[in-house]
């Protein structure tokens, strides 16, 4: 069974006097065939926690258990894992077939012909049957990326570590590749920990997200939970794209009161606040629609100061109609919807879609 279990895992690397911690006391249970993207900015800690599973990073504190067994002091080579880089890690002087089975002629005692007939499966599995007897060289960025995903696959191993394994493909391919690692996981169910800092890649890959800041561990949750239900305002700042915008507000009883609006809250909502003064109100720019000439508690006067086209829809910076110029949040707005810079127009942020944060 290829579960994957995180224990109050803690790294710190030795720096002068005290010491970088840059893995916090990190919880994390995987269930055996679940793909889990760690995300978050760069520096946060994704690397060195898939390090550690690894075994290429000792822990400073903390378990790591694989498949229900401690691996702490468990060399790399030892551990049931395969792990797939940004940059490939292909041997150069290598055939394709060479990379593929060279982990197993290594660290297996598996026949010739039992490694032949693996390394084929693989290269079918990846599409790359025709590529066996080149060198690395002589592919394009996106087969060597399928080579080093099919020298995984070959050792049929317990967890995939995956280390940002598309950073390094132009867009277009990265999108495909995404889809194959999509299907990939479909077909073999390996438990996966994939990292990345994009958070696209998270909300589309991911069974669950586990989000990281400052190496601690933010919220571990499906994408749609991460998108909805966000555990604090990093999380809701970090996924969804454009960002959610943040007003800071005063609460004075029922109102909501920020510099240039004020928004009134049902008795539902004021309920979840509690005694709380000082919040911030989250805002999606996909939750902002027009709203015409209708006016309602949840509508305001703004004005179009840019107006970004992406195609099927509009990126439009808005400011209140009180607002000092530039001082703009983001709606999007469907790309059939005219809107130009300089338009007045009031739109309507629904109660239901806000989100509450403590403090400013
Ligand atoms: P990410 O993968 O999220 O970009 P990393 O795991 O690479 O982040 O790094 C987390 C933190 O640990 C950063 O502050 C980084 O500078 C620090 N760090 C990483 N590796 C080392 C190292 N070998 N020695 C000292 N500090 C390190």
């Amino acid at each position: 069974m290829g579960t994957l279990e995180l224990d109050g895992v803690t790294k710190v690397f030795p720096d002068g006097d005290g010491g970088v911690v840059a893995v916090d006391d990190v919880d994390i249970e995987m269930r055996d065939g679940e793909f889990l993207v760690v995300v978050g900015p760069s520096g946060c800690g994704k690397s060195t926690t898939l390090r550690m599973v690894a075994g290429l990073e000792t822990i400073s504190d903390g378990e790591i258990r694989l498949a229900g067994q401690r691996v702490n002091d468990v060399k790399p080579q030892h551990r049931d894992i395969a792990m797939v880089f940004q940059s490939y890690a292909l041997y150069p002087h290598m055939t394709v077939k060479g990379n593929m089975a060279f982990g197993l002629e290594e660290s297996t005692d598996l026949s010739d012909e039992e490694i032949e007939t693996r390394v084929a499966d693989a290269a079918e599995t990846m599409g790359i049957a025709e590529l066996l007897d080149r060198k690395p060289a002589d592919l394009s960025g996106g087969q060597r990326q399928r080579v080093a995903l099919g020298r995984a696959i070959v050792r049929d191993p317990e967890v995939f570590l995956m280390d940002e394994p598309l950073s390094n493909l132009d867009a277009k391919l990265r999108s495909e590749m995404r889809t194959e690692l999509q299907r990939l996981q479909d077909e073999l169910e390996v438990t996966t920990m994939y990292v990345t800092h994009d958070q696209t890649e998270a909300m589309t890959m991911g069974d669950r997200i586990a989000i990281l800041n400052a190496g601690e561990l933010q919220q571990v949750a499906t994408p749609l939970e991460c998108y909805h239900e966000p555990a604090n305002r990093f999380v809701a700042g970090f996924i969804g794209d454009p960002s959610m915008n943040f007003f800071p507000v005063e609460r004075d009883d029922e109102t909501l009161v920020a510099d240039v609006f004020d928004y009134p809250l049902s008795a539902s909502t004021l309920d979840d606040v509690g005694a709380v003064t000082d919040l911030t109100l989250g805002v999606r720019p996909e939750d902002i629609s027009l709203a015409g000439d209708s006016a309602g508690d949840h509508t305001f006067s703004t004005v179009v100061e840019v107006v970004e086209p992406m195609g099927d829809e509009n990126t439009v910076y808005l400011r209140f109609a009180d607002a000092p110029e530039g001082e703009t949040f983001i709606a999007t707005v469907g790309g059939l919807q005219q809107v130009s810079a300089g338009d007045e127009i009031t739109v309507e942020i629904p109660e239901e879609t806000i989100h509450l944060f403590d403090g400013v």
